[in-house]
Order: structure tokens, then C-alpha cells, then sequence
């Protein structure tokens, strides 16, 4: 077999307490920040895709990753030299709530690589075993929801906003049973474990857990995050630890901003699936949205309240990033400071909200007095009409605004692809045209010219994002033993911002078959 090595240098493991239980099994674990836990052997693993620029951050090349050792190792069978495997202790607030101890139940850190840059990976394995963190589950993940964290950690990355990457998708040859809608219908389906990398993989959960132990804990694992994670922020003091929030505030509403531009719904923002770094991190039942509809949600477990639908993904992430405060007050003793970060984090939301939906719009950044009113207008007309969020944005950079060429008519039939159904009069037809009056009106005033403008709009709107549709049917060929799609898809969302012609297909619209179907619109947690 053919053999390959990678540097580590495991901070995490060095710097932090250890539980002294070797033993795996469930458990509450007080006083340290991580078990030792071994990845769970498996019988016949096999890979079906990997990111070769995932790959090339930990200096592995596609040959590497060719080879079977390369499976042998991501699958979680064979352990490099240097690598210390463990699961971490986390906490969170689920749905609002504190839920306690969560943990690492199905994710095994292997280690920190540090490539020829000088950069540190850590590395994980998803799905690869029971730690003492799994609470009543096993540890493991299914093929479905496995490639749907690979394409979407890999497409996200493409579209340009903070994430945690995935390198590899490889199949266990185990059969997992899984109960998919709750519905009392339990299946078996293939086994799979993802490999992720990330900078770190601290959630605010970390600091909420150590917090609710002692100050002592909580100081020795931010002041360790201090070092990997904000090395430009050393020497702890309670200003450095003010800086740190001040820092997250702002990575997670840029991360949030961003996930609202191009119109993905992570699904479940517990406090322990919210990344220090501002990484969208653990991709469970999340979508994108097809319908512009800031009450959609692709979570069925949240359909009755709706706490994590499109529209309040910017005041959830204040939230959380409020309990993050309450974790870091025993090091900081003085509330004001943190309470203003939090209203600047409000006020920062609202203006990059603003100016990110006006870029969307091809307007320059120069804000006007009206310009909240013409996105309400756009918004009161989506809600009037079902219309396809990355279809109609894309399609809006192609219209001849200039007061000559203009015609209102023409511009309705441009966007018409856009809508569900595709013809509509009446209240709705009434309000798209006027808006569009309005906003042709607007993007002439504007300082950017019409090249400029069409440009912008282009960088800032994709044309292929993973469709939750497009997801689904991957999924249904890689369960039969066919990757193609799944390797094409990975492929196209490469390119997002391109045109890619050839590729039209993977910008339509959601088709009839797919709105109600489970994995489509539907998703829950069982994963
Ligand atoms: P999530 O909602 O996926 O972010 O997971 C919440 C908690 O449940 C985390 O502590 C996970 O590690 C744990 N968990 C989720 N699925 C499993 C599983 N199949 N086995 C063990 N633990 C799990
Ligand atoms: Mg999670």
C-alpha cells in the first residue's frame, strides 16, 4: 500500500485537562475538555468524492488521495504517525434551552497538521464511532446526510464565506439504522464518515461548558483559544478577552450576512453549532432557499416556531452570541462593555444587511433615504408571488435599465423564469411593475454604470448554489453506486459566479415532484 505522512502538532490535546477515563462509554465528563476515544474500525470503506482543494491545505495532492491509504486513513482504519484521536466537551443552548453536557458524540478530531505554509488544520472524522458523548446515539452518520455536509461545506468555501471545509467522503460498508421523519419507520441505510478541517473547531458551546464548570477551566480554554485560534491577540487580560468577543461579533455577522446574500437556512443554530472562529459549521437540515420566503425553513423538528427560518438567522446569531457574553463574564467582570459590543453587533447587522441586499441589487454603496423601501417593496412582492431567489437576481443583472431601452414589459418577461407558476396578474403583476419602475429609477441614479453595475451583481449573486433538489437526487444516485452527479455538482458549485454554459441545468427552478418531498423541503435532524 502506498504510504504517505503529515505533521502535527496537537495543541488542543497538549494544553488542555484530560478526562482520566480511558474506557468508551457514555458519560459526564467535569473538569477536562477532552476523552481519548479511538475511531471505530469498518469493514469496507470506500471513496466516493474528495475536495482536491481541501486536500491541498493539509499539502496532500490528488495522487495522495488516490490512494487506498488515503481511505484507509479518513475512514478512521489506520491512524497516522502523530495523531492523538479525542472527542471534545462541549455544551449549548438547543432551541433556546440549556441542554447541558453535548460533546463530540459523533465526531473524532484526529489531530492538528501543520502544512508547509505554516498554517494549522485540525482535522475530524464525522460519523467514525461512539465517544463518551453520544449520549443514547451511535456515533454514526449516514451516506444522505454525509453528502450533504461534503458538497455543502466545498460549495459554501466557493462562494466565498467562512466555513469549515470538508476533504473526503468515503463509505463504511456498515449499515446504519435510521428513523429519517420520526415517524416510527426505522431503516437501515449506508454508513459514511466525512472528513472536515477547520483552523479549530471551538463552538461557543466550549466556552458556555468550561463556564458553567469554574473560572478556572473556562480561563485555561479561552486563554488556549487566545493562542491558536487569535494568536494576534496575546497576552490574556480582561480588554484581550473583550477583543476576542468583539472579534466573534463581527466574524459571525459577516458569516450571517453572507448566508442571507445567497439565500441558505442553516437549519439549527444552537449555541453549540456556532463557531468561534465565525465558520458555518455543522451542516444537519439546512437548505437554500428556492422561494424568497424569510419564514422558510427546511427543519421540520423547528416548523412550528420557526426559530430558525431564513428571515431570523441575523437576531438568532445575537442571541447566541449573547449567551457567549454571559460565558466570558467571569473573565471580564464588567457587563457594559460586553452589552455595547452586543448593540454594535445589532447595528452592524442592520447596515451590512442594507448594503449586502443593495449589492444584490447592483446599486453602489452609497445608501439612500428610500432604499429600505425598495427592498420592502421587492419583499412585499415575493411574498405576493413564489419566486426563485438565485434565478431572479441573476436574471435582474441582465436588464437594460438606461431610461432609452427600458421597457417594463420586457424586463417581466426576462424575469419570467424566475417565478412559480410563471404567469400571475393582477396585485402582484401591479407591484413587480412599479417596483421595477422604482428600482430602474434608482440603479440611473446611481454612480456605478450599467457595465459595473451588471458586474457587481454577478459577484455577489450566484448563479448555482446546491439546490436542495440537486442534493437529493446525488443522493439517490450515490446510494444506487453512481457518483457522477455527486461529482459534477462538485464540480460546477466550484464556479458558482460563472455562467458555466452547459451547465443551465443546474439553475432551475425547484420542479413540481420536489416541493414536498422529504430531503427536498423536508429534512429533520436524524442523520
Ligand atoms: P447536532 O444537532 O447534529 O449539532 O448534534 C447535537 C449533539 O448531538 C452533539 O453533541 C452531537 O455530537 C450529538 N449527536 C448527533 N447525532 C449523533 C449520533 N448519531 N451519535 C452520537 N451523537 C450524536
Ligand atoms: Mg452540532
Amino acid at each position: 500500500m502506498k504510504q504517505w505522512s503529515l505533521v502535527f502538532d496537537n495543541k488542543f490535546v497538549q494544553d488542555l485537562p484530560v478526562d482520566p477515563i480511558i474506557e468508551n462509554y457514555p458519560r459526564q465528563v467535569r473538569g477536562a475538555c477532552f476523552s481519548w476515544v479511538t475511531p471505530q474500525q469498518v469493514s469496507m470503506p470506500s471513496l466516493l468524492a474528495y475536495s482536491k482543494e481541501a486536500a491541498e491545505l493539509i499539502d496532500l495532492s490528488e495522487s495522495h488521495c488516490q490512494t487506498s491509504y488515503f481511505t484507509e486513513v479518513f475512514s478512521g482504519n489506520t491512524q497516522l504517525d502523530g495523531m492523538q484521536p479525542y472527542a471534545s466537551s462541549y455544551g449549548g443552548h438547543q432551541f433556546g434551552n440549556w441542554a447541558g453536557q453535548l460533546g463530540d458524540g459523533r465526531a473524532i478530531n484526529l489531530g492538528e497538521v501543520c502544512n508547509q505554509k505554516g498554517q494549522r488544520w485540525a482535522v475530524q472524522l464525522k460519523g467514525a464511532g461512539p465517544t463518551p458523548y453520544s449520549r443514547t446515539a451511535d456515533g454514526l452518520a449516514v451516506l444522505r446526510s454525509s453528502l450533504r455536509e461534503f458538497l455543502c461545506s466545498e460549495a459554501m468555501y466557493h462562494l466565498g464565506i467562512q466555513t469549515t471545509r470538508a476533504l473526503s467522503l468515503i463509505t463504511t460498508g456498515e449499515q446504519v439504522m435510521r428513523d429519517v421523519m420520526y415517524s416510527g419507520d426505522p431503516q437501515l441505510e449506508p454508513g459514511a464518515v466525512v472528513c472536515r478541517l477547520a483552523p479549530s473547531f471551538t463552538r461557543f458551546g466550549h466556552i458556555q461548558y468550561y463556564a458553567q464548570q469554574n473560572e478556572a477551566l473556562l480561563k485555561q480554554f479561552v486563554d488556549h483559544t487566545l493562542r491558536v485560534d487569535f494568536p494576534h491577540l496575546s497576552d490574556p487580560s480582561p480588554s484581550v478577552y473583550l477583543q476576542l468577543f468583539e472579534e466573534v461579533c463581527l466574524t459571525s455577522c459577516t458569516m450571517v450576512v453572507n448566508w442571507m446574500r445567497v439565500g441558505f437556512v442553516h437549519g439549527v443554530m444552537n449555541t453549540d453549532n456556532m463557531s468561534i472562529l465565525g465558520l458555518t459549521i455543522d451542516y444537519g437540515p439546512y437548505g437554500w432557499l428556492e422561494a424568497f420566503d424569510i419564514n422558510w425553513t427546511p427543519n421540520t423538528t423547528d416548523k412550528d416556531y420557526k426559530r430558525y427560518a431564513y428571515g431570523e438567522q441575523g437576531k438568532i446569531t445575537h442571541w447566541n452570541l449573547y449567551q457567549l457574553a454571559n460565558a466570558l463574564y467571569p473573565l471580564i467582570k464588567d457587563a457594559k462593555p460586553l452589552e455595547k459590543l452586543l448593540d454594535d453587533y445589532a447595528d452592524n447587522y442592520a447596515s451590512q444587511w442594507l448594503l449586502m441586499m443593495m449589492e444584490k441589487l447592483g446599486c453602489s454603496s452609497v445608501i439612500t433615504g428610500s432604499d429600505s423601501d425598495l427592498i420592502q417593496q421587492l419583499v412585499d412582492f415575493f411574498k405576493l408571488h413564489e419566486t426563485d431567489m438565485t434565478i431572479f437576481f441573476r436574471r435582474l443583472a441582465d436588464l437594460p435599465l438606461d431610461q432609452e431601452t427600458f421597457d417594463v414589459a420586457a424586463a417581466v418577461k426576462q424575469l419570467t423564469p424566475a417565478f412559480y407558476p410563471e404567469s400571475f396578474e393582477g396585485e402582484a403583476e401591479a407591484l413587480l411593475i412599479s417596483w421595477l419602475n422604482n428600482y430602474a429609477k434608482r440603479c440611473r441614479a446611481d454612480v456605478l454604470m450599467p457595465v459595473e453595475r451588471k458586474e457587481l451583481m454577478n459577484r455577489v449573486n450566484p448563479k448555482f448554489v446546491l439546490r436542495n433538489y440537486l442534493a437529493q437526487q446525488a443522493i439517490e444516485q450515490s446510494e444506487k453506486g453512481d457518483q457522477h452527479l455527486l461529482n459534477e455538482l462538485l464540480d460546477v458549485l466550484k464556479k458558482p459566479y460563472d455562467e458555466q454554459p452547459g451547465k443551465e441545468h443546474f439553475n432551475q427552478k425547484r420542479p413540481e415532484w420536489a416541493k414536498h418531498k422529504v430531503g427536498c423541503s423536508m429534512l429533520s435532524c436524524s442523520s
